[in-house]
């Protein structure tokens, strides 16, 4: 309060705690024994109605009661409602007078009240009873009046003009009265505080309700958000619960009669749709509406379903029964009110509207997206789904690159729908897509009720939480004409790598960087998707470092601080079980030491439990690059030519036999004449059965056949160079030389070449002994059949051999490990436990060997064949 002025009325009458303005000023006017009317004309404020001041006080008007009462302009406004625009009043803007509030039709312009409360306080009033939310008071367990009893108008807390200053807590409304020949406006003058007011139960759910929404009002500046919203809520249940009431009260559940029952048993006044203003009504409404609110959970289930169902009626009745008028008619609840309410649709709705009405989430939400949040959650979305987004949702089924590329196109798509009156058509333009009709069918035949329920929740989240990347914007800036590629910085690297430079592969960089910063497969006409997708796996470490950075480079060129890449977090949309993989069952620490260590992509897919294209999927999410296997760049060719056809021309077996043999043609020279590479035509010739005696150039081997990769194979896999060669399609010889001008120590001589070398698998030290002995293969295949046969007679006859040789075998075996592996004399036969884990291994390079050699059509070397040293 201010000091004391001159300006201030030498008499202090206080307000009353949660008093509302025009009962302060009728206070003040009484105390100085004066009618309002008079009170403000004294004071300055001719023509002021201190009704309306309740509402909201002008600029001057504040000054001016703030000069002559000493209240500051805060404890002045606090008086009014102003503070509540948006909650629970709307004012028109620039002028005075409100509009119809946001919730309810109780605009607060006369004021409900508590006898007992007027009777206590002598005749103030509160500001609370002019809120639409206010219904019961608390203190003294009553339903709230809004009417005179005497003379049945609305009441407020201001006096008239006429008749002197007014009694506390008496009618003020005036009534006609004719005095002789004039009509004259007199006070109805009828005691309020004598008013009968239903009284309501304590702890009933009437004054519960009450508690409640007092609660949210005083959040209302703490989360003023949270608490608007959960008053719409509110109000969104309470109307269709009076609805619900005219519309099908048999069918109600208990709880309804209830809380008739606590405001005096007769059906509400006003229950047509959301009409409702008096008293009476909005207490049943909200009683209701606070047991029904979903969030979490509602108090009263069958309520909730209650009010659903019923709504339901109604609006099928009013407007039809799509999606997109229900959609409508819950567009001002909450998106989590409206998902609950579109929710019931979801039986019948096809994939596109459920996934973009979220009706098949877990916690229904929808809401209405405005253009520029369609524009923004268009910019969120790269071309294609994120990689370990699509390796959780593609089904098995789909693992194949092109429909995985399909499916990933048209779930980005889908990511468009959520909260749009969108079709999917219109949506892949947003997203600079074709449209692609394939993408879209092939929709149908995945499972819909994960997909809709993971598309809703991720687009929601993606809206709520936001996107790190503008893919828009980059779709904009970055085309394949406009991107910047370092060549010489490439060269550098090709050059380190062993490369030389060719234009293809220049056109497979170009293209990966555009599809690091797009999210995205541009259109490849040149190349088949696959060489795309192999090209990305193989990705040597520093070509993938290489291109991460020229991203950023491209990025900055633009001023653009974003990260390259990125995908929404793990928790953003969760189903009971994935269709495809999730990541977080894969031991990552297990799949990247397996990559580095430079295993087989084969073999990891089996060794994670992935199909290849999840395999891929996970690579590319984690950036995991897996060491090209040496033979397919290596090896001319494990294929054979369009099968079955023979080859015609030069190429035919006898002209090549011809020219190569008796004419002594190169490789080249027949090339030429047949219009193909020389590699064609040595392919050629190995087809005929021609051999190739080496006749390249010095030096070719140092530049095609690496010393490491070399070392690896002979050293550490202890292959022999008969193997070797075999494998890369040459003759011993080279091989050896190369050993030599390598300076590669000499596998020691007698040793057996490895027959599990080409599984790129580590060997334990006892399996690495096992293998160099010869026909290791064949004693290992036998040794893991003893276990469980009888004895080793039975042993030897199921596997058709003399029990004298499979006892050579395994003591052979057994020799060479320095331990025995099998029990000899228990029956069952049983290993012994270092026998067991070596079994266990030779299982598994068994089986895998005989997937390798089964996938491999030519060229595979003979295990146990004897070495040339
Ligand atoms: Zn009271
Ligand atoms: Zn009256």
């Amino acid at each position: 309060m201010k000091e004391w002025t001159d300006q201030r009325i030498p008499i202090w009458v206080p307000p009353l705690p949660g008093e509302a303005l025009d009962s302060w000023l009728e206070a003040y006017a009484r105390r100085l024994r004066v009618t309002t009317h008079v009170f403000m004309a004294f004071v300055g404020l001719r023509g002021s109605r201190p009704s309306r001041m309740t509402e909201r006080l002008s600029g001057s008007e504040r000054e001016i009661l703030s000069q002559v009462t000493g209240l500051s302009p805060q404890e002045l406004a606090a008086m009014t409602l102003e503070p509540y625009e948006g909650l629970t009043v709307t004012f028109k803007s620039g002028q005075d007078g409100m509009n119809r509030p946001p919730t309810w039709r109780y605009y607060g312009t006369h004021s409900r009240f508590c006898p007992a409360c007027l009777d206590d306080t002598r005749g103030r009033w509160l500001l609370a009873w002019r809120q639409p939310w206010s219904f019961a008071c608390l203190r003294h367990r009553r339903l709230l009046l809004e009417r005179c009893p005497a003379c049945e108008q609305f009441v407020r807390a201001q006096g008239t003009r006429v008749g002197g200053p007014s009694k506390p807590a008496h009618c003020t409304r005036g009534r006609h009265r004719t005095e002789g020949c004039r009509r004259v406006l007199v006070a109805c003058g009828f005691s309020l505080a004598q008013s009968p007011a239903q009284i309501l139960p304590a702890s009933g759910l009437v004054l519960q309700a009450q508690q409640h929404v007092d609660a949210l009002l005083q959040d209302r500046f703490s989360q003023p958000g949270s608490a608007r919203t959960q008053l719409h809520d509110m109000y969104s249940l309470g109307w269709r619960s009076l609805a619900g009431l005219a519309t099908d009260l048999g069918s109600a559940p208990r709880v309804v009669h209830q809380v008739l029952e606590e405001t005096g048993g007769a059906m509400p006044i006003q229950t047509h749709a959301q009409d409702a203003t008096d008293v009476r009504s909005i207490a049943i409404g909200t009683a209701l509406a606070r047991l029904a609110d979903p969030r979490p959970t509602p108090a009263d289930p069958k309520l909730f379903e209650w009010i659903l169902k019923t709504s339901d009626q109604l609006s099928t009745a009013q407007d039809g029964s799509s999606p997109s008028s229900r959609a409508t008619a819950w567009r001002r609840a909450s998106p989590h009110l409206s998902g609950y309410a579109l929710a019931r649709l979801d039986a019948d709705l096809t994939l596109i509207a459920r996934v973009r009405y979220g009706t098949a989430a877990p916690r229904p939400y929808w809401r209405s997206l405005t253009q520029d949040q369609i524009r923004r959650r268009a910019a969120s979305l790269p071309d294609k789904l994120w990689p370990s987004w699509t390796m959780r949702l593609l089904t098995p089924a789909l693992a194949n690159g092109r429909s995985a590329d399909r499916f990933r196109r048209a779930a980005s798509t889908l990511l468009m729908l959520p909260g749009t009156r969108l079709d999917y058509g219109p949506a892949t333009a947003l997203l600079d897509h074709k449209p692609n009709a394939k993408a879209r069918r092939m929709l149908d035949s995945y499972p819909q009720d994960v997909l809709a329920s993971v598309i809703a929740q991720l687009a929601w989240a993606i809206d709520e939480q936001g996107a790190p990347i503008d893919y828009a914007r980059r779709r904009r800036l970055f085309r394949e004409d406009t991107i910047r590629l370092d060549l010489p910085a490439l060269n550098t690297i090709s050059t380190k790598l062993g490369w030389d430079s060719e234009p293809a592969r220049t056109r497979l960089i170009r293209w990966h960087l555009l599809d690091l910063l797009l999210g995205s497969s541009p259109e490849s006409v040149q190349d088949k998707i696959t060489t795309h997708h192999r090209f990305r796996l193989h990705m040597p470490r520093p070509l993938k470092d290489f291109l991460h950075d020229q991203a950023e480079a491209n990025l900055e060129r633009f001023g653009i601080d974003e990260p390259v890449r990125w995908e929404p977090p793990d928790d953003w949309a969760t189903v009971d079980t994935w269709p495809g993989f999730d990541s977080d069952n894969i031991d990552h620490g297990l799949a990247s030491h397996l990559a580095a260590a430079g295993f087989s992509e084969a073999l990891l897919v089996r060794e994670l439990g992935l199909t290849t294209t999840h395999f891929r999927l996970y690579c590319e999410s984690l950036g995991i690059t897996i060491t090209p296997s040496p033979k397919p760049a290596r090896r001319p060719t494990g294929r054979t030519r369009g099968k079955g056809v023979p080859r015609v021309g030069p190429l035919a077996p006898d002209q090549l036999h011809d020219r190569y043999i008796k004419q002594k043609m190169t490789t080249a020279q027949i090339g030429r004449l047949a219009g193909c590479s020389g590699s064609t035509v040595s392919q050629a010739l190995r087809e005929a059965g021609i051999s190739t005696p080496q006749r390249r150039p010095n030096g070719v081997f140092e530049r095609t056949i690496d010393r490491d990769w070399l070392e690896t194979e002979y050293r550490i896999k202890g292959r022999s160079a008969p193997d070797i060669a075999r494998e890369l399609g040459l003759h011993k010889n080279p091989v050896i030389k190369l050993i030599k001008k390598y300076e590669i120590p000499r596998n020691t001589p007698g040793l057996h070449s490895n027959p599990f070398a080409p599984l790129d698998i580590q060997l334990s030290p006892t399996m690495a002994a096992v293998n160099r002995t010869p026909n290791c293969v064949q004693r290992l295949r036998h040794l893991i059949q003893l276990p469980g046969q009888p004895h080793v007679a039975a042993a030897a006859k199921a596997l058709g051999l003399r029990d004298s040789v499979l006892r050579y075998q395994i003591n052979a075996i057994e020799k060479t490990t320095g331990f025995p592996v099998i029990t000899w004399r228990t029956s069952p036969l049983a290993a012994t436990a270092p026998g067991r884990e070596l079994l266990a291994e030779a299982e598994l390079l068994l089986l895998l060997l005989d997937r390798h050699s089964s996938q491999t059509v030519t060229g595979e070397p003979q295990p146990g064949r004897r070495s040339a040293h």
